[in-house]
């Protein structure tokens, strides 16, 4: 049926992308939106449920490439513009961009040589090279970063990027979305979806636990890593968790750690200013990812737990030894997995599907979707409007085709530090962390 604003419009799934629907949705003047999720905004499974994000600036990752492999920069730059401008200007996004610069960097040969590709950071683009302790050290007020900083090479960008706050930044979209009427039904049994609604061969709205039918003139699934298990996605996507832990900052150290640049290393992970309510400072040790295989689907699926896996702790320790060793062995105060969905190039699946054509895909934030929340929604819009511009249809359609065997195990540019430089596997798993409540 033809799309009018009074069109019935579902939205699964009110995480990272999801909420951002709302909103763009609620502003472009659609008045009758829903959106059914098991917990209400923000979710404590979203990948989009965290202190902080990095806004990233450069790309220096394997992200869209055209349909014949090549890399089409103009693709990423233009969704990262407006994700930037709704982080400069946006009032409900803009009070949650941190400008406090970022740093990156990389240890060995392979991970220097990604970082510093030709699309990578430069002098030119106004980066600051770090070549040595010292001036690693310089980056932040004395008393930070007190490691050896053993074989780091990287780049220091002072302003035009830093972190947001994840959590408020979702929170914030919600809450406008909701006074601008869309409606959210959340709920483990009234909000979980557990089938998409079938007719006459295309997508007719959602059916959630309790059994009822949400009928819809469109829907659009924005599931996350969970989206696969609601709608067959051909292997486009597989869910890909990483892990991240808080330690308690002393008050001192709050004081002594506001407003740094966002540390990032490639091979080993990153932390950002402690966050200003409780003084934990986040950070997630870096790796190509953790897979939950299932034998009966041969697809990766998400499970929420509120620990990491021993080897995680360590890698997280062996971040802290080498850039704050006086932090190194303080106890966690938090920790969890958080779960991704990455398609084969880490381009976002933004699109109608070819088949059933009141269905809008949302998913494949491919670990870099958080930073997009000002602005994806307007694009998932435009997806489902049919008038999105035709380089972005063509990176972000249905491609099935670029999923046929796929390799599960590919690293899809990702590095971590020796021994875990692999998609590692929760199966083989053996001891986790024990600090406080599992979920
Ligand atoms: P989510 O935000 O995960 O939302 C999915 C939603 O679907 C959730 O609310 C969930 O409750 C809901 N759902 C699940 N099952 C169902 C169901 N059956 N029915 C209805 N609803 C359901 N990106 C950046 O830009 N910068 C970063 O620094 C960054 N760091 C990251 C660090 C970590 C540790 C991780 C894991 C990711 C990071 N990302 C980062 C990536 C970013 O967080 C994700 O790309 C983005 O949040 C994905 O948004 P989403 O809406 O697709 O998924």
């Amino acid at each position: 049926s033809q799309l009018t604003k009074d069109t019935s419009i579902i939205i699964v799934g009110a995480g990272t992308w999801g909420c951002s629907t709302t909103l763009h949705l609620g502003r472009r003047g659609y008045k009758n939106v829903t959106v059914l999720d098991p917990y209400p905004v923000p979710s404590p499974i979203s990948a989009g449920d965290d202190v902080n994000k990095i806004l990233e600036v450069a790309n220096f990752e394997v992200v869209n490439s055209t349909e014949d492999g090549r890399k089409d920069e103009s693709i990423s730059d233009t969704l990262l513009n407006a994700a930037t401008d709704g982080w400069l200007n946006d009032p409900i996004f803009a009070p949650h961009f941190h400008e406090t610069g970022l740093i990156v960097a990389a240890t060995t040969p392979e991970a220097r040589a990604t970082l510093n590709a030709s699309n990578g950071p430069s002098v030119e683009s106004g980066w600051v090279q770090l070549d040595d302790k010292e001036a690693f050290q310089a980056t932040m007020p004395k008393g930070v970063l007190t490691g050896e900083f053993p074989g780091w090479q990287g780049w220091w960008l002072k302003k035009g990027a830093g972190w947001v706050h994840a959590r408020k930044s979702m929170e914030g979209a919600a809450r406008e979305a909701e006074r601008l009427g869309v409606k959210f039904i959340t709920g483990e049994i009234s909000g979980r979806v557990t089938s998409l609604l079938y007719e006459n061969g295309d997508v007719a709205g959602a059916i959630t636990a309790d059994g009822k039918q949400h009928r819809a003139g469109r829907t659009i699934l924005a599931a996350g890593a969970s989206a696969a298990q609601i709608f067959p996605m051909k292997n486009q996507l597989r869910a890909t968790a990483w892990t991240l832990a808080h330690i308690k900052m002393t008050d001192e150290e709050r004081k002594l750690y506001k407003d740094l640049p966002v540390l990032f290393n490639i091979e080993r992970g990153f932390f950002m200013e402690p966050d200003a309510d409780k003084g934990e400072l986040k950070m997630c040790d870096e790796h190509p990812g953790y897979c939950n295989f299932s034998a009966s689907t041969g697809l990766s699926e998400p499970f929420a737990m509120r620990q990491v896996p021993q080897e995680s702790e360590a890698r997280l320790r062996l971040l802290l030894r080498e850039t704050m060793p006086h932090l190194a062995e303080r106890p966690f105060s938090f920790a969890r997995i958080c779960w991704c969905a990455d398609t084969p190039n880490r381009a976002f699946l933004i699109s109608k599907h070819p088949e059933h054509a009141s269905l809008v895909l949302a998913v494949g934030g491919s670990g870099h979707g958080f930073c997009h929340i000002p602005s994806i929604g307007g694009f998932i819009a435009e997806a489902m409007e049919g008038t999105l511009d035709p380089k972005l249809k063509e990176s972000m359609r249905w491609r099935p085709e670029t999923a046929v065997d796929r390799d599960w195990k590919d690293l899809q540019g990702r590095f971590g530090p020796e021994g875990s430089n692999r998609v590692m596997d929760f199966g083989e798993v053996k001891e986790w962390t024990n600090y406080g409540a599992k979920l």
